[in-house]
């Protein structure tokens, strides 16, 4: 699985660091996501579809 941030949606809430912290990292200045594994292992997609349901923005995309 593949995942990916729209940047110019993203508004640095942070859930989806909060959701899947092994695949969002935050940038300390913007709070803006950072993707740390793409793609995304087995073990934590489900983590990253939680991510893609709790973002206020659906700044995130997930594909296979
Ligand atoms: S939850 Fe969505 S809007 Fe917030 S930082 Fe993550 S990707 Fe950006």
């Amino acid at each position: 699985m593949r995942v990916s941030v729209d940047l110019d949606v993203c508004q640095g809430h942070g859930v989806c660091h909060m959701s899947a912290p092994e695949v969002f990292e935050l940038d300390a200045d913007d709070g803006h996501a950072i993707v740390q594994l793409d793609p995304v292992p087995a073990s934590m997609e489900a983590d990253a579809r939680t991510a893609v349901s709790a973002c206020p923005e659906r700044a995130i995309t997930l594909s296979d």
